[in-house]
């Protein structure tokens, strides 16, 4: 399919293109205004008058093995250092198999939720585990979803002050020549890339200074992005001034990696001039709403970072501390909690920006999260079916205030990945049986 016609959608979240979206060769091509026919023909027109139409969503944070350990009953009802502790050794079991069908049953997951870009901040590399991220880009090169896949790693364990037992830990040099080895081998630059690399060392509590260091050198060296935990809770904030006698953002400066090429998870806990410090440098921080009520870990300070021109995403966090990927839910979380802190001026399409054009800034992507001409044609389309739906007025407010969480229709590059709600080249009974299988054994 070269082009297609989205004729006459309910609702778009662009402006003037009641028309429909005419899409040729993966981009949107033309945003056609009431009445208005595509400037030339298509191969294919798709009715959509019972559709609501989406940017596809941009997940920038998560932690795809954690399926394997959803509802952990030695992890549930504990704030984050004590979560962590509990599931660490548990992790430490993660195989080659079990990581293949965790990243599998993820990326379903949000792409049933209308994700179509997503990242995954994978950090626990046990001994025999050292293809983990090439696991991740065949699964997500099979489903055709778009990914930023982060060379996580930590290698600061107990024994030297850090949170992680030995087991779950790397050396530097390992890691580096990993980093090196993955961003050669799959890192994709320029328009419409479906898998690029970024760097990820895990948080202050698990990885060196040296690390940090090396990481943000390598990546300014290979033009890619940064990616970490900071700021998540008051107990990181007290290891980073024992630890290294400052705050994590002053932590974050001294290894060199308060620029734009960075992006953080969860940004709770700063200060005002903090908040000044990253929109100054273009620091993008992945706001993970669901996670941070789940862990009573604080809530990010949207509305100020965004006024201090840092770029603003959402994620749905590790499926540990969420316990779904189901990034439509996290932008109906992000409204309630934002609401909760700010005032009923936040609104659901502040919500909405931060799921797509909010994450893709944060993925340092100019081609995807807006519905425009040029644009990658990655598209969300929801219907108003359901029962929860009925008697809905604001088409677009609707996905939002009445709990929209699984798409009609989801397009990648132009393509069809899910339709009439299913993944076109996954059998879900079958994932989910052997995913329910394989997460047995962390119990
Ligand atoms: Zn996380």
């Amino acid at each position: 399919m070269a082009s297609l016609h989205i004729k006459t959608p309910l609702a778009v979240l662009a402006d003037d293109c009641a028309g429909g979206i005419v899409v040729r060769d993966g981009r949107i091509a033309e945003l056609l205004r009431v009445g208005q026919r595509p400037s030339s023909p298509v191969d294919e027109v798709f009715d959509a008058s019972r559709h609501v139409v989406l940017p596809g969503l941009v997940n920038t944070h998560h932690h795809f093995y954690q399926t394997l350990t959803r509802a952990h009953p030695q992890a549930i009802n504990k704030k984050l250092f004590d979560w962590l502790k509990a599931l660490y050794p548990v992790w430490s079991r993660l195989t080659p198999d079990s990581m293949r069908i965790a990243t599998r049953l993820a990326l379903t997951e949000l792409l049933m939720s209308g994700v179509t870009t997503t990242s995954d901040h994978h950090y626990l590399f046990p001994s025999d585990l050292d293809d983990a991220m090439d696991i991740q880009v065949e699964e997500a090169r099979k489903l055709g979803i778009r990914m930023t896949v982060t060379r996580g790693s930590m290698n600061l364990s107990e024994k030297d002050g850090g949170l992680p037992p030995d087991s779950v830990v790397q050396d530097e040099d390992e890691i580096l020549a990993d980093c090196e080895r993955v961003i050669a081998k799959y890192h994709e630059r320029g328009e419409g890339a479906a898998i690029q690399i970024a760097l990820a060392p895990c948080s202050p509590f698990s990885v060196t200074k040296s690390l940090m260091t090396a990481c943000g050198a390598l990546a300014e060296k290979h033009d890619c992005r940064l990616h970490t935990h900071l700021a998540e809770t008051h107990d990181e904030d007290e290891f980073c001034k024992s630890m290294f006698g400052m705050s994590p953002l002053d932590y974050l400066e001294n290894v060199g990696w308060l620029n734009d090429r960075t992006w953080l998870a969860h940004g709770i806990h700063f200060s005002e001039s903090d908040v000044k410090r990253l929109g100054r440098h273009g620091v993008g921080v992945c706001h993970c709403p669901t996670s941070n009520m789940m862990l009573a870990s604080g809530q990010c300070r949207t509305r100020e970072l965004e006024a201090a021109g840092a770029p603003v995403g959402l994620g749905v966090d590790g499926s540990a501390s969420n316990d779904s990927s189901n990034l439509m839910e996290g932008v109906r979380h992000a409204l309630m909690i934002n609401r909760l802190t700010y005032d009923a001026s936040v609104t659901h399409l502040d919500a909405l920006r931060w799921a797509t054009q909010g994450s893709a800034r944060c993925l340092g992507r100019s081609d995807i999260g807006e519905i425009a001409v040029g644009k990658q044609a990655d598209l969300a389309l929801f219907t108003l079916d359901e029962l929860r739906f009925s008697g809905a007025g604001d088409p677009i407010a609707a996905l939002v205030l009445c709990g929209a969480h699984r798409a009609d229709r989801v397009m990648v590059a132009g393509q069809w990945k899910v339709i009439d709600g299913w993944p076109v080249d996954i059998d879900i009974a079958q994932l989910r049986a052997a995913h329910g299988a394989a997460a047995l054994s962390f119990l």
